[in-house]
């Protein structure tokens, strides 16, 4: 599999959530990674500094690359509690 993905260096930004609690820290994802299932979905985040926990509508920090934002790949692979609808359960 791997083989077949092609490589190539880039230049990206990385954009971290600054915490407007404590303006210390920054919002990463908590380690259980709980999502909303609201629309648009909203991972849950906490302040790296005063541990203030956030939903937000993207998992920090991002990448813009080309005006454009990538999410770290395995929060969207994961559903984190299973008794919520999930977008990869096609057996219902
Ligand atoms: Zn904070």
């Amino acid at each position: 599999m791997s083989e077949l993905i092609s490589r190539k260096e880039i230049t990206a930004i990385l954009k971290d959530m600054k915490c407007h609690k404590c303006k210390q820290g920054v919002f990463h994802p908590t380690v259980e990674l709980s999502v909303e299932n609201t629309n648009p979905k909203q991972w849950q985040h906490r302040c790296t500094s005063c541990k203030y926990e956030v939903y937000l509508t993207k998992v920090y920090p991002l990448i813009e690359y080309k005006e454009k934002d990538f999410m770290f790949a395995d929060s969207l692979r994961f559903e984190r509690n299973p008794n919520e609808v999930s977008l990869h359960s096609t057996k219902t």
